[in-house]
């Protein structure tokens, strides 16, 4: 018999929110993807290349992507690494940046891969709680003295952030990793991107992705930013063409139209607000969020969580629960269009929640 590797085995991979059969149309709020179609010149890019766009590899570098990134960021080319969505370059630094048995410190809760992707390679993940709040001091994870450090920023599923000063203050005391996952930094107003540390801190990897504001989570496409060094060293370790060339097309022309993106991100929080507004109104609390999603807890009187997200899903709303301490008594709902959170708002009226 083959012999499965033990990390394999013991392995809990990281369960990705659920997706309606075919030919069912859900209410889709459960993965934190855009509501709003693609730019149209995303459309037209792909609509024009058409099938001709498979035949031959993609550019490996994704040189033209990078270009444009390096001027959108005032970076050079070469402290940027395009990948197959952040997930892949999460993995990625991990192999590049850690030993076995290494750790990693993250704050509880977070994000589910990091620790998905640290079991994979045999990274430690030590958990540093977040305050009743959810609030998070940086400086709180370098105290049990790991050999990095990740800070989603905004995290999910709370939505909240940290400035980029608390950032710095870390980068000034900590010597190991620092990665920032920016996933969800377009959805905060004031951006507090530490993108531009990266040119000071040598310790530092900020990573983007197009799954969000963009609206391109289909496509798999991420980025890391950080310094040359770095980036060359995780480049090495790559798949050589782990960005199809669909995905590069795509995101090309995704950055060719900044107004159409800060468009989609107003509409986004502006419902997002009205929607808190109108959930809070029925004894809901929600986490202040600064992202495309919100945590909230039912009023206690009514249904638990865990049942209204079962009655969600026999009407095909898709809202995501999770089944860990301090969040199993709440639901992390996307947000979508007016349309499906009036329609959500409804349904949790329906539900008795
Ligand atoms: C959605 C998300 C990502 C993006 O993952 P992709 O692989 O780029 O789609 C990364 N980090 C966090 C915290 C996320 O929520």
């Amino acid at each position: 018999m083959v012999q499965i590797h033990p990390r394999i085995e013991r392995l809990q991979p990281y369960a990705a929110g659920t997706r309606p059969d075919p030919g069912i149309a859900a209410i889709k709020l459960n993965q934190n993807e855009s509501p709003y179609p693609v730019s149209p010149k995303v459309e037209q890019a792909i609509r024009s290349s058409g099938a001709e766009l498979l035949r031959e590899y993609p550019d490996s570098g994704c040189g033209r992507l990078r270009a444009a990134l390096s001027e959108l960021h005032g970076v050079p080319a070469g402290a940027i690494l395009c990948g197959n969505g952040s997930s892949e370059l999460i993995t990625l630094l991990y192999k590049s940046f850690l030993c076995e048995n290494d750790t990693v410190a993250v704050p509880d809760p977070t994000f589910g891969l990091y620790a998905t992707a640290a079991a994979l390679v045999g990274v430690k993940i030590v958990s540093v709680p977040t305050d009743d709040d959810f609030r998070l001091e940086p400086g709180k994870l370098a105290e049990p003295s790991p050999q990095a450090i990740i800070i989603a920023n905004p995290n999910a599923p709370t939505g909240l952030y940290v400035e980029a000063e608390q950032i710095e203050r870390l980068l000034n005391d900590f010597r190991g990793l620092v990665v920032v996952d920016e996933a969800y930094i377009d959805f905060v107003p004031e951006g507090t991107s530490v993108i531009g540390l990266t040119k000071r801190y040598s310790n530092l990897i900020v990573l983007r992705t197009f799954s969000k504001a963009y609206g391109l989570s289909g496509a798999r496409i991420g980025y890391a930013v950080a310094d040359e060094r770095l980036i060359a060293a995780m480049a090495k370790g790559r798949e050589t063409f782990s960005v199809n060339a669909v995905a590069q097309l795509a995101a090309e022309a995704a950055l060719t139209d900044p107004a159409y993106t800060s468009l989609t991100v107003e509409r986004i929080n502006r419902t997002h607000e009205a929607f808190r507004a109108a959930l809070t109104d029925t004894g809901w609390r929600a986490w202040p969020s600064f992202t495309n999603f919100l945590l909230a807890t039912p009023p206690s009187d009514g249904p638990t969580a865990q049942e209204i997200y079962q009655r969600l899903l026999d009407r095909h709303i898709y809202v995501r629960y999770f089944d860990a301490p301090r969040l199993s008594d709440k639901l992390r709902i996307s947000i979508g269009t007016d349309t499906e959170m009036k329609t959500l708002l409804e349904a949790l009226s329906d539900a008795g929640a």
